[in-house]
């Protein structure tokens, strides 16, 4: 069992938790006055305990991101509950909100969606202090611990330096630090080494790492990459079309995947397999369309297991026993 799962109070829960966005509307839509939804998100259960690393695998478009954006409160579900200790999260107004924004971070993808490129490392590193009201006297601890934390040298190396003086990797580490000024407990990593080099990965993933463990933070990763999810996640959901369609602790995950996306995802990476039990499964074309309220298995158009069954029946996210969980009537 994950700790979230043995434990009564985890510091994220999310409750049915679902997103739908209004599609594009079609020529007959508008005759008829239909309005076509993406179900961007839709009735996932998710809950994080503190000090444990959640991976959250899937490709582009499976909702991923829109997922962290709603356990962060940076959009609002269409349906469902979020708490963040204890507190249902849609409830929050003033100074309760702004305590919560302290303490649920997002770390950003690209560094220079984070960091506004005209203002000094400095200011960058002292923003998130001054906009939550933090008193100014202790701005320069705050940003000297966290440097330190994503070892990084003192602030006075980078007096007067703007974020494109800095290489990728010092970048990312700025962003990390950026989040940590906030001494958060939770923090959303969305895609957080993917637009830097294979070189400098492995390092600022290290730190990142570290990081988590010394200060027991709760941590969501969300990304694309086994090899990222294999070395920082203890448990892993697998996302396709809005949907969890397995998840577990990573290491069986991963070593014997039950779902056939998930297979079909461990079997793309150009790495020996440890567990050579199962068969090797092609993933057939692109991600369906999210549009609508698809009956069945969403996973069926690109399924190469599919039986007439997936096309009637949504298959449940069911217990397999030793927090192993599973989407699928065959597996
Ligand atoms: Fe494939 Fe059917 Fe399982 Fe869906 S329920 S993953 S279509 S076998």
């Amino acid at each position: 069992m994950t700790a979230a799962q043995t434990s009564a109070h985890p510091l994220v829960a999310a409750s049915g938790l679902t997103k739908r966005f209004a599609a594009p509307r079609s020529l007959s839509d508008m005759f008829s006055g239909h309005q076509p939804h993406v179900h961007a998100v839709d009735g996932i259960d998710l809950r994080i305990a503190r000090g444990e690393s959640v991976g959250l695998l899937g490709e582009s478009g499976c909702g991923k991101t829109t997922t962290g954006r709603l356990l962060l409160k940076l959009t609002e579900p269409s349906a469902g509950s979020i708490a963040f200790d204890g507190v249902a999260i849609d409830t929050l107004k003033g100074n309760a909100l702004t305590a919560f924004r302290k303490r649920a971070q997002l770390v950003f993808q690209n560094p220079f969606d984070a960091l506004n490129p005209r203002f000094t490392i400095e200011r960058v590193l002292a923003e998130p202090l001054v906009n939550t009201g933090v008193e100014r006297a202790s701005h320069s601890d705050k940003v000297e611990k966290a440097l330190a934390q994503v070892r990084l040298p003192p602030l006075s190396r980078f007096e007067g330096l703007f974020p494109h003086q800095l290489s990728g990797g010092q970048l990312q580490r700025i962003v990390l630090a950026r989040a940590l000024v906030l001494e958060p407990d939770f923090i959303v990593a969305d895609e957080p080494v993917s637009m830097l080099d294979v070189s400098v990965r492995a390092g600022v993933l290290n730190v990142m790492r570290e990081v988590r463990a010394t200060l027991g933070l709760a941590a969501l990763y969300i990304s694309h990459d086994l090899a990222l999810v294999r070395y920082v996640c203890s448990t892993t959901l697998v996302m396709y079309l809005g949907k969890i369609v397995e998840q577990g602790p990573t290491a069986d995950l991963l070593k014997t995947p039950l779902h056939p996306y998930t297979r079909a995802l461990v079997n793309a990476v150009p790495v020996p397999r440890v567990d050579q039990s199962h068969e090797p499964l092609p993933i057939i074309g692109n991600v369906s369309d999210a549009r609508g309220q698809p009956r069945g298995c969403r996973f069926r158009e690109r399924c190469p297991m599919a039986v007439a069954r997936c096309a009637e029946e949504e298959p449940p996210l069911r217990d397999c026993g030793q927090g192993r969980r599973v989407a699928c009537h065959l597996a």
